[in-house]
């Protein structure tokens, strides 16, 4: 993918270029099954014994946010400051660790993705988070946008229904030092309602329609945010639950990986 630099972009173009290159990059990686039957996965135990301040991935990530999420117009400060303080390349495979802070999503075994930097930003920016919120994340994936979310609330609460990413994920976040984040592996078309209501809730696989559990589990005065599509053309949903009725708002047109239940079948 041709690589934005900050001159090439003019300030009137952000948002257009924005909305084109969510979905260009969402063609090139979501949704594309890359990891082979038997591939083995390995995530890299955390940098915690380099010399962060030396290592080429700050400075890449650095670049990430500069490049591909300020330049396309987020400025919410508490997302930039946790996707600041969140390694990247602690959460993808061992072997797409240099393609970490790129502006694309990449596989993570499974037939998964993490998400392009780009979509994780706009997401959590668009659920306007307090300190103080807890928050259910359905499609653990990586781990990564669980930890960017946990950078900034209290609790997220966050559910994958394939095991092994579930628990790779798990161990990812152990390792980052995250004692704020509860991962579950199961179906989170259904929610949590043991930990139900939530102040903000992240979708990150698409299903058809919005599931009604968590329509239910949103607290009053909460935020939704969810790809709600068929499996290639999707739109990404900001919900508020105003007075019990859910406001409903069309954002970016994305290509998040189906919902599926627990047979795989798409909901
Ligand atoms: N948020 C992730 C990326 C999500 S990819 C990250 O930061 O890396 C979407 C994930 O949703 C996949 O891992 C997929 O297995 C999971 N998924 C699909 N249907 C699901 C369901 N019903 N419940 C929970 N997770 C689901």
């Amino acid at each position: 993918m041709q690589k934005l630099t900050r001159k090439s972009i003019l300030p009137g173009l952000t948002a257009l270029l924005a909305a084109i290159f969510a979905v260009a990059a969402f063609s090139a990686g979501h949704g594309i099954g890359v990891a082979q039957a038997g591939q083995t996965i390995t995530l890299i135990a955390g940098a915690d014994n380099n010399d962060e301040s030396e290592s080429p991935f700050q400075g890449r990530k650095m670049k990430m946010i500069e490049e591909q999420i300020v330049a396309r117009g987020i400025d919410d400060p508490k997302t930039l400051s946790a996707l600041k303080k969140v390694d990247r390349h602690r959460f993808v495979p061992e072997h797409l660790r240099h393609m970490a802070y790129e502006d694309r999503p990449l596989p993570i075994g499974e037939g998964q993705t993490i998400s392009q930097p780009y979509i994780v930003a706009f997401m959590t920016q668009a659920l306007d988070l307090k300190e103080t919120d807890r928050v259910l994340e359905i499609g653990t994936g990586s781990g990564y946008q669980a930890a960017v979310l946990a950078e900034i609330v209290a609790h997220v609460y966050t559910i994958e229904i394939i095991e092994s990413l579930g628990l790779r994920a798990k161990e990812a976040l152990g390792k980052a030092g995250y004692t704020n984040i509860d991962v579950k592996i199961g179906d989170g078309f259904k929610g949590w309602p043991e930990h139900a209501p939530f102040d903000a809730i992240m979708v990150t696989a698409a299903p058809t329609d919005i599931p009604a559990p968590l329509k239910a589990q949103l607290a009053e005065g909460g935020t939704m945010i969810i790809p709600v599509g068929q499996a290639w053309e999707q739109e990404l949903i900001v919900l508020e639950k105003i007075d019990g009725q859910l406001l409903e708002k069309k954002t970016l047109p994305v290509r998040f990986v189906p919902m599926v239940d627990e047979k795989g079948e798409t909901y």
